[in-house]
């Protein structure tokens, strides 16, 4: 039995694909999300929603609670500035599947805790100097200066210390 496991295992086959696939799609992206994007694109601002039970706040804003399941209402400022949680450097080029384009390399992406909130948000961090891309590392939002509501309305967030 653990014989025939290993040859399995040493079997795995990628399969390539001869053709160009194009996946288009769209969602909605709810009554929370669509209040968050509009904030961003007509007032450059981030909004979030507390929890009536544990207070954790959230941004991007979501109805239920992660942790205890209640419905959340209470809408709150955050940021626009953060704190970098995580980050890592790119250095290895690929193709962006959303443009079908490599993004030049180096370039460092991260999580970034909003002033005010309790989760993250995965964004693009921009830099001049890399040793300045640490955990903990302030950081605030470059915005895009045409906003169509989603979340490339912030082209990234910039160090600033
Ligand atoms: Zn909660």
């Amino acid at each position: 039995m653990k014989k025939e496991k290993k040859k399995e295992e040493k079997e795995l086959l990628t399969v390539h694909s001869s053709i160009d696939a194009e996946q288009p799609y769209h969602y909605s992206a709810g009554r929370y999300r669509s209040r968050f994007f509009v904030e961003l694109r007509d007032n450059r601002k981030f909004i979030g929603v507390r929890c009536p039970n544990c207070r954790r706040v959230y941004s991007p804003p979501k109805e239920v609670c992660g942790s205890c399941f209640r419905k959340m209402e209470e809408p709150v400022d955050v940021g626009p500035q953060g704190t970098i949680i995580t980050f890592t450097i790119v250095r290895f080029g690929f193709v962006d599947p959303e443009t079908g384009t490599k993004k030049p390399v180096p370039y460092a992406s991260g999580c970034i805790q909003l002033d005010g909130a309790d989760n993250t948000i995965s964004h693009f961090i921009g830099y001049d100097d890399e040793s300045k891309v640490r955990v903990g590392a302030r950081v605030e939002p470059v915005f895009a200066e045409e906003r169509i509501g989603n979340l490339k309305d912030i082209k990234h967030f910039r160090v600033i210390d």
